[in-house]
């Protein structure tokens, strides 16, 4: 038999988070790839965290979208896109442009980003087109276009190697950006740089702080205040600076003394103690190279933009940007958000960072030869869809995203689909709640997905990094820049859209960036312009400004600080300190909602785990979703840690498996973005955040919903493993999860043990099953059931339920079920639920499968350190975002020795 051939070693980026690392990807000959940290790449210099370090568990075809389809039927190519053209036309015609939307996605490449761009603001001639970077970063935009007249980010990651103060906000930065972390803490090991982390939680990045502020929700703006009239009273400003560089200090001032005069207001307001306050101040104000990181926590917030500048005006009094080691630094979430915002890919945005000034949207019109160029901003994220719900909107185009979980308020957005006259859906899954039929015509375009597109990603730092083609496409899927395109000349704009790859578009791109720029705008990639398909291809990554020729706004090997000279992109070249808004305290909790809903991220998960789900090892750490309550709340509301709860609030309700933690003030509740429809019963995050808009970026806030929680009392728990999907019976709790071998759904019922007996010999003589023999344990006195399923001597599924305050070892048996034709003592342990051989216990360090219970082991065993367990059991040793509850571990056994 011939073996299959494994192709070269290709260089890529992660698809995953905006840190955007290096990754060589070596194919298999097989549709899968070994993967690598790229040594050469300035983002990790060869690692990579659980996520990307799995990739190549995440490349099967399973539930991919494979071939177009039109309301549920696979169509031809040529079908699908006749249709979309010919009722974007109908539309347009009958109800005006505008009544055209696109939703796109920070996972598009920049080409795929640009031509949809193109095609909507400059040939369909409808404004409205946003992005789901609306809901990870926009504030960060608005609050860098009002300080430095430009969406710019001023520095680089090598600031953070550099910094010998890091103030991390609202970033849990060890588990959402975990290279970026390992950088950190690099930077501690071998400097002492100081990190203080201000968040509502006890994060794991706060976890290793030398400081932790657990603010109020929504107060980091009154902390950042009481910082800058601290800095300009104890003679921390940078006169200098200040008087060459920039305007608005004394407004922003006065501003800021209302609403923190001093450390004790701030404590008041933020419920901070004030030593700690003062402590920060301290530390700022005495360290020079000091980097403000923020993310989602001051993003995603109905006072975002206002947080942001907030944090800016401290860095613009004391001079600290664009030095080494010093200045904010936005942590952009998505692997192309930066990318998204260079083509225009936001609402309140043209194209290449510019907006609506009459010679701008000028120019633009001459350099795409636009009959239809747009002339103002178009509804964002939030008000696009509530036009949806309202009927203004007939045609919408979704592209890689998956709103129907990620949105605010999802449960509306689904409803409001229904009125769509054309509902098309750029997707790689079939499976995402987003790509089921709903409108009165439902096109799904199968997209290629990563590994088989080809194009450039701009990570955090200005990075423009490839992602290279490694796979072949699997059935139809083509890139997204093509399918557009194809619309784009069959509504007869031939020429326009004359793309015939990624690179041609790349320097269209480039050209508009450069075109009548001269150093006036920061986006410039002049030095890119004629760039040629051979260098496109082994292009590496770099940092723009890139402009043709060099001068004092950049170099064409690229820039990795900007402002150091102090010269800004308003029209007086000066940055602006902004006086921001009081925080609005006043949070609408309530009799009936009395928590404060927070929303974030896991470790090992990506968005709605489309891609993540997939693997096993990242499946393992959080395998099903859940609310964190705190101590007193779950006592004060009958919460058991491992129980289920309803959390409910104005907008949806989402059941949940409780974890009870200190990590959460009493309160506060906290539960996780990802799982979606395909993945749990009922769990959608967006089915209940309420979403109010930042008034300036439009941002929705996810941080911050009023919620009621309850326990549900479910009559039994367990779990069902299989090698393939099994639908479980409607009404049930579950949670789905990869495994080895297949695939385990943990679930809760009010079936009896002889109900789901009987439903699983209904399912070995179903499709699900075929002619399987089932092995089973009963004893239905106790109500407790085990059975194991075989094809021949082959293992195909395993299921056990038991009362709810007895429920079954999970681990335990996913480690049996490894083995796809189990030995007799196996056997025995699947029906007797007794392990054969002692389990790992829950995975703590996913790179390395290593669970909890051989960690205890571990350190039981004499480990006394991080170090120490690595060494003995290789815990932490890869990309270390195991560390915080290594090192949690740890300090458990010493109090407990102490
Ligand atoms: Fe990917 Fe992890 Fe790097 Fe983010 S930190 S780009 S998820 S490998």
């Amino acid at each position: 038999m011939t073996q299959p051939v494994a192709a070269p070693t290709v260089r890529t980026t992660c698809p995953y988070c905006g840190v955007g690392c290096g990754v060589l990807a070596t194919p298999d000959g097989q549709g899968g790839a070994t993967i690598a940290g790229d040594t050469e790449h300035p983002a990790n210099y060869g690692r990579l965290c659980s996520k990307g370090s799995a990739l190549g568990e995440t490349l099967s075809l399973e539930n991919r979208l494979l071939h177009p389809e039109i309301d549920g039927t696979r169509v031809s190519w040529d079908a699908a896109l006749d249709t979309v053209a010919k009722k974007l036309s109908a539309v347009a015609e009958e109800h005006g442009p505008d009544a055209i939307a696109f939703y796109l996605s920070g996972q598009l490449l920049t080409e795929d980003y640009y031509v949809a761009n193109k095609l909507a603001k400059g040939f369909i001639g409808t404004p409205h087109v946003d992005t789901n970077s609306r809901l990870c970063m926009s504030s960060a935009v608005a609050a860098h276009r009002r300080a430095f007249g430009s969406d710019t980010v001023p520095g680089c990651y090598e600031d953070l190697d550099e910094a010998d103060l890091i103030v991390l906000v609202g970033s849990n930065t060890a588990w959402c950006h975990p290279i970026l972390f390992r950088r950190m803490a690099d930077a501690k090991e071998r400097r002492g740089t100081k990190f203080v982390v201000i968040d509502p939680r006890r994060t794991q990045t706060a976890q290793e702080s030398d400081l932790f502020l657990g603010i109020r929700p929504g107060t980091d703006s009154a902390l950042f205040s009481g910082l800058l009239v601290y800095l300009s009273d104890n003679g921390f400003r940078d006169r200098a600076f200040i008087e060459s560089h920039t305007a608005g200090l004394d407004g922003a001032l006065d501003r800021a003394r209302q609403i923190a005069p001093n450390a004790a207001a701030v404590a008041v307001l933020t419920g901070v103690p004030e030593a700690d306050v003062a402590a920060f101040y301290a530390l700022f104000a005495g360290t020079r190279r000091v980097v403000t990181a923020f993310s989602q926590g001051v993003n995603q917030s109905a006072q975002g933009t206002d947080k942001g500048n907030s944090i800016i005006n401290c860095h613009l009094i004391t001079g600290r940007i664009g030095q080494p080691g010093a200045g904010p630094f936005s942590l952009t979430g998505q692997p192309n958000a930066m990318g998204g915002r260079e083509v225009g890919g936001l609402a309140n945005m043209l194209a290449a960072h510019m907006h609506f000034a009459p010679e701008e949207v000028d120019r633009v019109r001459r350099y795409w030869g636009a009959p239809r160029i747009i002339t103002g901003e178009g509804m964002k994220a939030v008000a696009l869809f509530e036009a949806v719900a309202r009927g203004k909107i007939k045609a919408l185009w979704v592209m890689g995203t998956n709103p129907l979980v990620s949105m605010p308020r999802a449960d509306m957005i689904r409803d409001a689909l229904k009125g769509l006259d054309l509902y098309v859906v750029s997707e790689a899954v079939s499976d995402s709640d987003t790509a089921r039929g709903f409108g009165q015509t439902t096109v799904l375009l199968p997209a290629q997905a990563w590994g088989e597109k080809d194009g450039t990603v701009t990570n955090s730092e200005r990075r423009i990094s490839r992602q290279r083609r490694f796979l072949t496409s699997p059935g139809e899927a083509r890139p997204d820049w093509a399918a557009l395109a194809d619309v784009g000349r069959r509504l007869g704009h031939g020429r326009a859209f004359a793309f015939d790859s990624a690179a041609a578009i790349f320097r269209e791109h480039a050209g508009l960036s450069a075109y009548e720029n001269n150093g006036t705008r920061d986006f410039d990639l002049g030095a890119l312009t004629d760039i040629s398909d051979a260098a496109y291809d082994v292009n590496l990554p770099v940092q723009w400004p890139i402009p043709k020729r060099s001068g004092p706004r950049g170099a064409p090997q690229g820039k990795a600080r900007l402002f150091g000279d102090g010269r800004f992109y308003t029209f007086d070249q000066r940055a602006r300190f902004v006086a921001v808004q009081p925080p609005a305290l006043a949070l609408a909790v309530s009799d009936e909602f009395p928590f404060v809903l927070n929303t974030g991220r896991v470790r090992d998960h990506w968005h709605t785990m489309t891609r993540t789900g997939k693997s096993q090892r990242l499946s393992a750490h959080r395998a099903v979703p859940f609310v964190e309550v705190h101590p007193d709340d779950a006592a004060a509301h009958r919460l058991t840690d491992g129980g289920i709860a309803r959390l409910a609030t104005e907008h949806g309700e989402a059941e949940l498996e409780v974890m009870v933690t200190d990590t959460v003030v009493p309160g506060s509740l906290f539960m996780p973005m990802h799982w979606g429809g395909a993945f749990a019963s009922k769990a959608r995050v967006g089915a209940l955040v309420r979403g109010m808009p930042d008034p300036v970026s439009g941002q929705p806030e996810l941080k911050a919903t009023p919620a009621a929680i309850a326990p549900v009392a479910y009559r039994a728990r367990g779990f069902l493993l299989s090698r393939a999907q099994v639908a479980l019976p409607e009404g049930w709790w579950w949670a789905r999860a990869a495994i080895t071998g297949g695939w385990g759904v943990q679930f809760a019922t009010q079936d009896s043990s002889r109900a789901v007996a009987l439903m699983m010999r209904g399912l070995i003589q179903s499709e699900a099953l075929p002619g399987c023999e089932l092995a089973e344990y009963a004893d239905h006195a106790r109500d407790r059931y085990r059975c194991a399923v075989y094809d021949g001597t082959r293992l195909v599924a395993s299921l056990a339920y038991a009362p709810a305050g007895a429920r079954p070892d999970w681990e335990a048996a996913k480690a049996l079920f490894a083995a796809e034709e189990p030995e007799t003592p196996e056997r025995l342990a699947l029906l007797s639920g007794r392990a054969a051989t002692a389990s790992a216990g829950p995975v703590v360090c996913a790179c390395h499968g290593v669970g909890a219970d051989a960690i205890a082991a571990t350190i039981a065993g004499g480990a006394g350190s991080v170090e120490a367990v690595g060494a003995a059991c290789k815990a932490g040793t890869n990309c270390g975002s195991c560390i915080p509850e290594i090192r949690k571990m740890l300090a458990g056994q010493t109090a407990r020795a102490a």
